[in-house]
């Protein structure tokens, strides 16, 4: 038997996405770290737009502050911000807290380096060439990132307007925002389960994770407010920054909107689900017909136990509550978790 969540490791919840007042947002990074903090939180990465900063000094016993930085390309000719065009936007996760290197600096991307008179005392890595919206500048760019001590997770696809046709062609991202609250919030469709699944029914082994992507304009007791409605639990060995940055990209994480897993087994097999009150139970296979339990309306239930089909291709379990909120575990392929026991 083995567990895909265990319900002996302590889950800690983190917001991987979020913006200060050093880019766009409206919260000082103190501020930031106060609320959400106060919110249950134990790990938020502050990922300003193009700009690397780290802030360890707000990390303490109970919290730790994820360095990193949000980068982008876009389609428009001056990098100019224009809501009918695709861009790419990805997620920087340093694995040297200290990390604050600029990857592939370029001079209309760096407004706000710019605007606080920082570009200088910042470290550039990378070409410098004018950025393009194409497959080969693009996995360029990834590269660069992950050869400079960045984790390279995938931003709001939706949003961007990327099909799956460009996010299969990007090479070394480790994660994709199943939701991304901030663009939930305006759109609806920012839950991604089911190009999770193209993903992974693709071959693509790809984790998954959920953040706010806050910019704080309204207040937390807005309906706007930006802020938390979507997280990652992480489930790392210790309650460090360098063991919550080894969970993450072995994928010790899944991705919520509300509802939380407490174990998941898998046993030959058979496959044990427990987690907080919810509507439905699925477990996605990558054939067309998932396992599923459902709650009759007004009821609810906590686990369930299916047999799962010998020709599944990987296991990837969501739960969704009556509110509509989802949780989802990352894709588990047979061959990680069985060696050969389990043929495909
Ligand atoms: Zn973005
Ligand atoms: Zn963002």
């Amino acid at each position: 038997m083995i567990y895909l969540i265990s319900p002996d490791k302590k889950q800690y919840k983190a917001n991987l996405h979020s913006h200060s007042t050093m880019s766009d947002g409206y919260r000082t990074p103190n501020e930031l770290k106060e609320m959400y903090k106060s919110e249950g939180y134990s790990i938020l990465a502050i990922t300003d737009h193009e700009r690397p900063m780290q802030h360890q000094y707000l990390s303490d016993d109970d919290f730790i502050m994820i360095t990193g930085y949000e980068g982008y390309v876009r389609t428009t000719a001056d990098a100019s911000y224009d809501v009918y065009s695709k861009e790419i936007h990805l997620n920087f996760f340093a694995r040297d807290p200290m990390n604050e290197k600029l990857i592939c600096f370029n001079p209309s991307y760096s407004r706000y380096l710019i605007r606080d008179n920082v570009l200088d005392k910042t470290e550039r890595v990378g070409s410098e060439k004018r950025r393009e919206y194409c497959r080969e500048y693009i996995n360029e760019y990834i590269r660069t990132a992950r050869e400079n001590g960045y984790l390279v997770a995938y931003n709001h696809p939706y949003w961007s307007m990327e099909d799956e046709a460009d996010i299969l062609s990007y090479e070394g991202i480790f994660s994709v925002e199943m939701c991304n609250y901030g663009s939930y919030l305006s759109s609806g469709l920012e839950y991604n389960g089911a190009l999770y699944d193209k993903i992974l029914r693709s071959g693509k082994k790809m984790f998954c994770h959920a953040a706010d992507d806050n910019h704080n304009a309204y207040p937390i007791d807005h309906v706007r407010s930006d802020s938390f409605g979507a997280f990652t639990m992480i489930i790392p060995e210790k309650f460090t920054y360098e063991s919550v940055i080894n969970a993450m990209e072995k994928g010790e994480m899944y991705s919520s909107m509300g509802p939380v897993f407490y174990e998941i087994s898998v046993d030959g097999d058979r496959i044990h689900i427990e987690c907080s009150d919810v509507s439905c139970i699925i477990v996605y296979t990558g054939s067309k017909v998932p396992c599923f339990l459902r709650a009759k309306e007004g009821d609810h239930i906590c686990s369930a136990d299916f047999k799962i089909d010998e020709k599944a291709s990987y296991l990837r379990i969501s739960i969704q509550d009556e509110r509509g909120r989802w949780a989802d575990t990352r894709g588990f392929f047979f061959e990680e978790m069985f060696g050969e026991q389990i043929e495909n």
